[in-house]
């Protein structure tokens, strides 16, 4: 070989970069389970605390000879839990002040109240779709969370009902935002701030806009938190399965379908019906209409990475004037979860079912439902169209109704997947409630606002969101 063609050859190694293999994390986590279930099984395997004090059969052999035990890998689904616990104030109190403060005016009223009810109305729908099919096939039932909840336990205190909506109002928002189980009252002054901000005008645009900034952060350090996921599941699941052996993940099956079943009766019936008797509009029309924004939203797991595509479908396909688009599917981004809704309500009532025998005073009543329902619909309100966001808010629903959170770690190995087809059924329902409200307050004639007009070919959500930003 000439030198000369040695050099290109050079050259074109040099300028052409290394395609470095990167394993997405969906799989990451789902080995990291994985390896967690091999490595807690080696553990359980060993019936006595694993020690040198003697050879053991099988594989408890080697795991005694190693000086571990199971609690030399819990500290790191610890460390991920506390990573969490760290972002989930200022992720949801920037998220909604963002979220609000992106109104006018004007839109509080008649266009914001339709819209609100819209949301609420499918989310309650969305809800109680969920906890229908945990009624129904019970997954929770026999799931052994003994291991994963004996030191939790003893800290957990329930909280009463009765006292609920009066507790929603922070008497010292900084007492609230300091505390773990106030986050409802950190909702409530999020969204108390964040109307103050749109009456504020001119005079606190300035506010607004470090708030979008913030919140900017705020979802980089979440998506920094959840690399460490593969991490902490490996922790959590090894810490999981060396307490209790295999038998909890059985019903981790049973726990999918329940939520895939649920999710695709919300997806495939009842969304295209509210669409026809409130939107006016065939579920043919719909669902082609919509198409991209659902395989979008399918592949990123997020709301937010979706809305443009989202804006898109809405206003050019399915003929949503640009102002409604703009308000609804943007505000329900943030705000419309249906999926997210009907998540929290299967994860709540299947951990509630799982930790009854652990927990006296855990309320699987229709009262206790109820609750639960509530609870999701205001939660969810903070919800951020991210992955895992819902998995996030899940957190207040459990702490209200008095579950050990830890017990997330049981289902964040399988969450992924969930997420994928949950975060579809939040960006169709946020195409579809643009539908309806459109509908119901008179569909073209009605002017919201000056809102930009020409968003729908943007590809990235920071452009859109800087774009309605400078125009609102
Ligand atoms: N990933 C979902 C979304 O972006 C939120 C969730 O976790 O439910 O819509």
């Amino acid at each position: 070989m000439s030198s000369e063609s040695l050099s290109i050859i050079d050259s074109q190694a040099i300028e052409k970069p290394v395609k470095k293999f990167k394993l997405a994390l969906h799989w990451q986590i789902l080995i990291a389970m994985a390896v967690g279930i091999g490595v807690g099984l080696a553990f359980s395997s060993c019936t006595a605390p694993c020690n040198i004090s003697g050879p053991k059969p099988g594989l408890c052999s080697v795991v005694s000879y190693s000086y571990l035990s199971v609690h030399s890998f819990s500290w790191m689904g610890e460390v991920f839990l506390r990573l969490l616990k760290m972002i989930v104030i200022p992720l949801i109190f920037c998220a909604l002040v963002n979220g609000v403060s992106h109104m006018k005016a004007g839109q509080l009223g008649k266009v914001g109240l339709t819209t609100f009810l819209v949301f609420k109305i499918s989310m309650l729908i969305a809800a109680v779709i969920g906890l229908f099919y945990v009624n129904l096939i019970k997954p929770g039932i026999g799931f052994d969370v003994s291991g994963l909840s004996r030191d939790s336990i003893s800290h957990m205190n329930l909280h009463g009902h009765e006292n609920f909506f009066l507790s929603i109002i922070p008497k010292n928002i900084f007492f609230s935002l300091s505390q773990e189980n106030q986050l409802i009252q950190v909702i409530f002054f999020a969204l108390i701030f964040g109307i103050a901000l749109v009456h504020g005008g001119k005079e606190t645009v300035s506010i607004s806009t470090a708030f979008e900034q913030i919140f900017k952060i705020m979802l980089k350090i979440t998506h920094w938190i959840m690399k460490l996921a593969p991490f902490g599941v490996l922790g959590l699941i090894i810490s999981a399965v060396g307490t209790t052996g295999l038998a909890p993940f059985i019903s981790i099956g049973k726990y999918m379908l329940v939520v895939t079943l649920a999710l695709s009766t919300m997806l495939f019936v009842v969304t295209p019906l509210l669409v026809f008797f409130f939107g006016g509009m065939g579920p043919l029309k719909f669902f082609g209409g919509v198409k991209e924004a659902m395989l979008t939203a399918f592949g990123t797991s997020s709301s937010a990475a979706t809305l443009p595509v989202s804006l898109d479908c809405v206003q050019n396909n399915l003929g949503v004037p640009p102002a409604i688009a703009n308000f609804v599917v943007t505000i329900g981004s943030t705000m419309s979860m249906n999926g997210a809704a009907l998540y929290e309500a299967v994860v709540t009532l299947f951990l509630a079912q799982a930790y009854a025998p652990l927990i006296p005073g855990i309320d699987l009543s229709l009262k206790g439902q109820i609750f639960i329902v509530g609870m999701v619909l205001l939660s969810t309100i903070g919800t951020p169209g991210i992955p895992h966001g819902g998995l996030i808010t899940t957190t207040i629903v459990l702490q209200a109704v008095g579950l050990p959170i830890e017990a997330i770690g049981l289902i964040i190995g399988v969450d992924r997947i969930l997420d994928m087809c949950r975060t579809m059924t939040n960006v169709t329902g946020d195409c579809a409630s643009a539908v309806i409200v459109n509908n119901l307050i008179g569909g073209k004639t009605v002017e919201v606002a000056a809102l930009n007009d020409d968003v729908s070919s943007e590809d990235t959500v920071d452009k859109t969101i800087n774009d309605m930003a400078r125009t609102m």
